[in-house]
């Protein structure tokens, strides 16, 4: 197998048929095997009926992996990469925001520059709002600024690698997945592609802003420990700023004898400081959660059911 393409789906009813039609457009002209794997990611809607119409009309090799629940993104694509066996992967959305020319575009310049193990394609230009483009680059600004490893800034998910660099990604079995990060942690090779994003086609995206917000603190928490630092730092600063308070205070009284009256100033210093510490005991608290889910080692994903179109050999089970 050439190629396994991910595609993971959540209420993409309407797209997922549509995703495979633009795919035989596109390879239509070149000889490359094509495994694709849908992952239905517990969709409420028709999707997995029809991914199976697909799967039963197809002769191609096409497979879903049926969730027992929608665990997310992050997990889809990590079960696909499981359930891989081409010699280059790659994942892109069902929506058709990621045309599929792309994919043999990035396919192309991978097999003819052996020395990238990465096509990773990013966002020349954002067609987004002001204030989420300013929230963004503040992430990745911050997050570069965090991590010993570094975040390229708009390179989304969509990208195509090696076997070696699938293999590493299985290796990662953390239950906090942040895609971004593992692939910058890996290393490899990456050759960066610039692309253009399209509408979705039907349905909608399931990011809010919270929940992009959720996205950007795993990441960063995921990757980095300085907000814990950051802690220890301000601790000490405020120890040293409260000593030399107290010479001055002591100084002042035995000199010139000014009686301190500071009710003000106590009450601004405990909410400050009962601020801060509230604000630290949550960061650890953050830690400390991830800690405690991280150790329970429960399964990234449960499959339900696995369908797969006739004839094809299996590489797994
Ligand atoms: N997706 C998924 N599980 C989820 C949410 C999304 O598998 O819980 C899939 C979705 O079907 C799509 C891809 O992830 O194929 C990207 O999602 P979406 O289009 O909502 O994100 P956006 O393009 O807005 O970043
Ligand atoms: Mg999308």
């Amino acid at each position: 197998m050439d190629l396994s393409v991910i595609i993971p789906c959540y209420n993409e009813e309407k797209n997922v048929s549509l995703i495979i039609n633009e795919f035989d457009k596109t390879f239509k002209e070149v000889n490359i095997k094509i495994e694709y794997i849908f992952v239905n990611d517990g969709s409420k809607d028709n999707t997995l009926a029809e991914i199976r119409k697909i799967i039963d009309s197809s002769n191609k090799t096409i497979k879903c992996l049926d969730f027992s629940r929608n665990f997310g993104k992050e997990s889809a694509i990590y079960a696909g990469l499981v359930k891989s066996a081409g010699n280059y992967i790659t994942i892109i959305d069902a929506d058709l925001q990621q045309h599929p020319r792309y994919v043999l575009e990035m396919y192309n310049y991978i097999i003819n520059n052996p020395e990238y193990d990465c096509i990773t394609c990013y966002q020349k230009k954002r067609k987004e709002g002001k204030i989420k483009k300013f929230l963004k680059n503040t992430f990745y600004r911050l997050i570069n600024k965090m991590c010993n490893i570094e975040f390229y800034k708009n390179a989304s998910d969509f990208r195509l690698f090696n076997r070696t660099v699938a293999n590493s990604l299985i290796e990662i079995k953390e239950y906090y997945r942040f895609s971004k990060g593992f692939f910058s942690w890996i290393g490899f090779n990456t050759y960066y592609m610039p692309y253009v994003v399209q509408e979705r086609k039907y349905g909608k995206s399931s990011w809010s802003m919270l929940a992009l917000f959720k996205y950007a603190i795993d990441g960063i928490i995921g990757f980095s420990i300085v907000p814990l630092k950051i802690a220890t730092i301000l601790g000490f600063i405020s120890f040293l700023g409260s000593i030399i308070y107290l010479i001055v205070i002591v100084i002042q009284k035995i000199t010139i004898g000014i009686a301190i009256s500071g009710y003000p100033t106590i009450v601004c210093l405990i909410l400050f400081f009962g601020g801060i510490q509230l604000i630290f005991a949550g960061i650890l608290g953050e830690y400390l959660g991830r800690v405690y889910i991280e150790t329970k080692r429960r399964p990234l994903f449960i499959i339900k059911n696995e369908y797969k179109t006739k004839g094809e050999a299996d590489n797994h089970d």
